[in-house]
């Protein structure tokens, strides 16, 4: 993620800022251009920037909630923004609870759009494509007849990504990562991962690339259910570290890609938010990556990035937390990483942030 300046007086502003602390205007984030904006309302649903009345906007359906700071033309027929129109069920916005879940959900939901918006992914909503587009499901848990909770399940199917509204709480979540036994769990990761399964429905299945995907991979044939089952009844096999990044990669290739897909997505935001703030690991590092997105080598941004995590990791321990990145990746994942990288790059329609 890349560091905004106010457009209006040059401060240091943050992807999720609403308001200037300096100049005190009124945010926006400007998905078109990749630029935040200091803005002035020009009526009562209408804004213009501050310092030039002819560009005017208006803010995603879901600014009445405190909830998104993405910005529309004006006069569109949009109601929400490129990342908002693609939710369908939202948990309950008329309690505090329910409105702080749905605010954290759509932060990590938006910060995993800025990376699709900066490799120009098109995601199609369902209106536009009724059977593949992308949707989401934000589901509570159940309490069933015998006062059982059944968690939510958080998956996708078809375009169709359903998330656990319940993990938004970090209790919660934290008992999850516990029981499946994973070193990292986040919401972030949970989109990243999801997305990724969509991007392979979209990109690699129906974008002619099955027979490449298949040599890096594995044959995607092999029955899902059936290998699903196989790692919950025997964990992953002996030595999984040496192809996958995750033991839950090794459970097929579907999940294979997802994970790869995610840490594509880890990497490159993170060493771009890396860049921005002039952090380089002295004498280790190569020449530093101007833009981590324009990248297509996963050797390359290895090199950047292993060094960093190394230096990350270690100072969390400094601070008597876990690993900031507790994942090892090998050369069999690095080629992995290799053909996500070369599939988001060929995206036509990627976006440099406007420098105001
Ligand atoms: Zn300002
Ligand atoms: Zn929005
Ligand atoms: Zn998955």
């Amino acid at each position: 993620m890349k560091i905004f300046e106010c457009d209006h007086c040059g401060q240091t502003v943050y992807f999720d800022n609403e308001v200037c602390v300096a100049c005190g205007h009124r945010l926006g984030f400007d998905p078109d251009t990749i630029a935040i904006y200091a803005l002035k309302p020009t009526d009562q649903v209408n804004w213009h920037k501050a310092d030039d009345s002819e560009r005017t906007f208006r803010f995603c359906a879901n600014a009445s909630f405190g909830v998104c700071n993405w910005l529309l033309p004006e006069g569109g027929a949009e109601e929400f923004c490129p990342c908002c129109r693609h939710n369908n069920l939202i948990p309950d916005t008329g309690t505090e609870a329910g409105l702080n879940r749905f605010r954290r959900i759509v932060a990590a939901e938006r910060h995993l759009f800025y990376s699709l918006l900066r490799w120009g992914v098109y995601t199609p909503t369902r209106a536009e494509d009724p059977q593949g587009g992308l949707v989401f499901d934000f589901l509570e848990d159940k309490v069933d007849q015998s006062g059982y909770l059944q968690p939510a399940m958080t998956g996708h199917e078809n375009g169709a990504i359903s998330l656990r509204v319940a993990e938004a709480d970090d209790v919660t979540r934290e008992i999850a990562r516990n029981q499946m036994n994973e070193p990292y769990r986040t919401l972030l990761g949970h989109f990243r991962h999801e997305v990724g399964h969509y991007i392979w429905d979209r990109l690699v299945r129906d974008g002619g690339r099955l027979d490449t995907f298949r040599a890096v991979f594995g044959d995607e044939r092999e029955d899902y259910q059936a290998a699903l089952q196989r790692h919950y009844d025997n964990g992953p096999p002996a030595g999984w570290q040496e192809n996958f990044v995750s033991a839950y990669a090794s459970t097929h290739p579907w999940e294979d890609f997802a994970e790869s897909f995610a840490h594509a997505l880890h990497i490159v935001d993170t060493l771009e938010t890396a860049r921005a703030f002039g952090l380089k690991v002295d004498d280790v590092e190569p020449e530093p990556l101007d833009d981590p997105y324009q990248c297509e080598s996963g050797k390359r941004l290895a090199d950047s990035w292993v060094p960093l995590t190394l230096a990350i990791n270690a100072i969390h321990k400094s601070m008597g937390q876990k690993d900031f990145y507790p994942f090892v990746l090998s050369s069999a994942i690095i080629t992995k990483l290799d053909f996500v990288f070369t599939l988001l790059n060929r995206q036509s329609g990627s976006k440099s942030p406007d420098r105001h």
